[in-house]
């Protein structure tokens, strides 16, 4: 079997530069994938700041492919929107992660969230609603520990439709983060008619992290924007020390990056929580 996985890579391979071909391969790869269980979660640690605690995770896919090795899921998420393979895929995501942070409630991290990116065609389905609540009730979970992140992009196409899907989510304690906060289609006015608990603010912003550049002023602007409007603020790829420093004077109410844990997988992720709570977050 791995001399025919080799055979396949290296046809691919030939094709590599064949955007178009590429994009079929991995289709074609990915309902595979879903089939043969390839998928699985990673987990990233959030930090909140004042408590010094992981307050929540972040659920991230990863797909190891026998035949392509490991995809980036931004490369592959974007095949799986286009084929509508997101769906499906989707689906398992929240399932999956419910149910591992259910498993993780039981093992004594109670106050645990569970984030879970949403990809703007999972939210126009008419059933999404009734899906998020199905698979909460089946794994267990109460509502207020989960969070969907969902991206700006997702309004300028259809506000109206997604904005009473949201409410209806809020109404049963469900949390709403808007991811990549800063990029794109930024438009303050969505955050005051949209139920948003929680501003991501974008890893582009954080990189240009120290103080006294434009960059670094906007984020300033971001938390007091944030506060001022009851969310919670966080912060998405943080990776060094000053930056932490400077979030934490600004005052950022969570981190999430390599300075703290990149993603990881489920029984890693356990260790770590277990580590922390006896040495702290080191
Ligand atoms: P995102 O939602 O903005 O996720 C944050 C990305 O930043 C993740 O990349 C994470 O691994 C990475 N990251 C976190 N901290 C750091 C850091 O300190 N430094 C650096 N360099 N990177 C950091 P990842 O896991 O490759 O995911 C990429 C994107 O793919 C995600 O961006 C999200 O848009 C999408 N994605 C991942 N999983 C899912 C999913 O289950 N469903 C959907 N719809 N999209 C997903
Ligand atoms: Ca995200
Ligand atoms: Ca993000
Ligand atoms: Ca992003």
């Amino acid at each position: 079997a791995k001399e025919a996985g080799k055979d396949k890579y290296v046809v691919f391979d030939q094709y590599l530069n064949d955007i178009f071909t590429e994009r079929m391969y991995i289709e074609k790869q990915l309902y595979l994938a879903l089939e043969q269980d390839e998928f699985e979660l990673f987990y990233q640690p959030q930090v909140d700041l004042a408590l010094n605690k992981v307050t929540g995770l972040e659920a991230l896919l990863r797909w190891n492919s026998p035949e392509l090795g490991y995809v980036s899921p931004l490369k592959f998420i974007k095949v799986a929107e286009d084929s509508h393979l997101i769906i499906p895929l989707g689906a398992w995501v929240l399932s999956k992660a419910c149910t591992f942070l259910q498993h993780l409630h039981e093992q004594g991290f109670e106050h645990l969230t569970i984030s879970v990116n949403i990809s703007m065609l999972q939210l126009l389905q008419n059933d999404f609603n009734e899906l998020v609540l199905n698979t909460l009730e089946s794994s267990g979970l109460q509502p207020h520990y989960l969070e969907l992140e969902i991206t700006e992009s997702i309004f300028v196409e259809s506000y109206g439709h997604v904005s009473s899907k949201l409410n209806e989510l809020r109404t049963h304690n469900i949390k709403i983060a808007l991811d990549d906060f800063g990029t794109g289609y930024s438009s303050l006015s969505y955050l005051t008619h949209l139920p948003i608990s929680t501003l991501k603010i974008d890893k582009s912003f954080i990189d240009s992290i120290p103080a006294g550049t434009n960059k670094a002023t906007l984020v300033e602007q971001i938390i007091m924007i944030g506060k001022r409007m009851n969310m919670t603020v966080i912060a998405e790829g943080v990776e060094r020390k000053d930056q932490l420093d400077f979030l934490q004077e600004q005052g950022c109410d969570k981190i999430q990056g390599y300075f703290f844990s990149k993603p990881k997988a489920g029984k890693d992720i356990e260790q770590l929580l277990a580590d922390w709570e006896m040495t702290g977050i080191t």
